[in-house]
């Protein structure tokens, strides 16, 4: 079998904030390094992102192009804050294209020979929308283009069964806004509990409309949940995912995202490798090529989650064992118990 592949980029790089920023080409050097450092990099192949052009056109799938033209114009103008927290630069149209285009073509490659995938890019995209801010969110929380969306839109079309499973600390609103009404595309998403964190959507009963009702699945974790909530909450809700979808899947789209891990610094989740083993392997039981995309990640989570999750994923590099499983009060229990309730209760409820 071929080697997973690792896109990798100048231009993820080129997107560069005006100022202090959370989000900057930085985390990319510390996600290879942390790959590197675990010996995990001799195990993939490297591909640049392949030509962007035709792109441009097929993103009108996932966003208006209103707001694409705002983006390029932005961007061609030499930059700006689209809002409070999402900055563009000269690069920043390019490298979401980019972005786009690496994600279309690891489908390509999951599907012609089931391949895996590592896109190890920037922006990221979970929370771009429609329009841009989606679902109500105040802002775009550092995301361009949703190359998540538009790749299970293609591999849809082509006839597959499709999984979305984003594991990001924050709900992946912009991803749930697209295929919101989109029933054959499964999307399970796990996050800490949207009324303490951005954007603030991502309930149980926000689970799709129309022919895509129960197809959309939000997993509710409260703060302070550790590995072991973390862990029970994926068995049950990806169980609930897989009967909504009929079977396995054919393709797994992954938006990982790291900023769960404790510490990591935006969030109030207490996640450490054992988490992130732990949804690599559930996914390689499902035995389905998965396309991995970087979403968040600040510090701690690229450094020590993301090897965790790729040496358990595709045996690369050695796994971290020198940290025990963070446990959950029983609070943070009780609480988990009454979202997952709500979350069968909604998937229940639909036709
Ligand atoms: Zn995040």
């Amino acid at each position: 079998m071929a080697p997973p592949l690792l896109y990798r980029d100048a231009l993820f790089y080129m997107h560069e904030p005006p100022d202090h920023h959370v989000e900057g080409p930085w985390r990319l050097e510390t996600a290879y390094r942390a790959l590197a450092e675990s010996g995990a990099l001799p195990g993939f192949e490297e591909r640049p992102a392949p030509p962007r052009q035709r792109v441009e056109k097929e993103l009108l799938l996932v966003h208006d192009e209103s707001y694409v033209r705002l983006v390029e114009k932005l961007s061609r103008r030499g930059g700006g804050y689209l809002d409070a927290d999402t900055y563009v630069n000269t690069y920043t149209y390019d490298a979401g294209l980019a972005v786009a285009a690496s994600v279309l073509d690891a489908v390509r490659e999951a599907v012609e020979a089931g391949r895996s995938s590592l896109v190890l890019a920037r922006p990221p995209g979970h929370h771009a929308g429609r329009y841009g801010a989606a679902m109500g969110a105040p802002t775009l929380g550092f995301c361009i283009f949703n190359a998540t969306a538009l790749a299970a839109i293609r591999a849809a079309d082509l006839g597959l069964r499709v999984l979305v499973l984003d594991f990001d600390l924050h709900h992946g609103n912009g991803t749930q806004e697209i295929l919101y009404t989109e029933p054959r595309v499964v999307h399970l998403d796990l996050h800490q509990d949207p009324s303490t964190i951005y954007p603030g959507t991502g309930w149980p009963w926000q689970s799709g409309e129309g022919e895509a009702e129960g197809t959309k699945l939000n997993a509710v974790l409260p703060p302070y949940s550790g590995d072991d909530v973390f862990t029970y909450m994926l068995d049950e809700a990806l169980e609930l995912a897989l009967q909504a979808l009929g079977g396995t899947p054919d393709i797994i789209l992954v938006d990982a995202g790291f900023d769960g891990y404790r510490g990591d610094g935006l969030g109030l989740l207490d996640l450490t490798t054992h988490a992130y083993q732990a949804v690599a392997h559930r996914l390689r039981r499902l035995g389905a090529p998965v396309v991995t995309v970087l979403e968040g990640g600040y510090s701690e989570g690229l450094r020590r989650g993301l090897p965790a999750y790729i040496a358990a994923l595709h045996g690369l590099g050695a796994p971290r064992t020198d940290e025990e499983p963070t446990e959950s009060p029983r609070s943070v229990w009780r609480e988990a118990e009454e979202n997952l309730r709500r979350l069968k209760n909604a998937v229940k409820a639909t036709p």
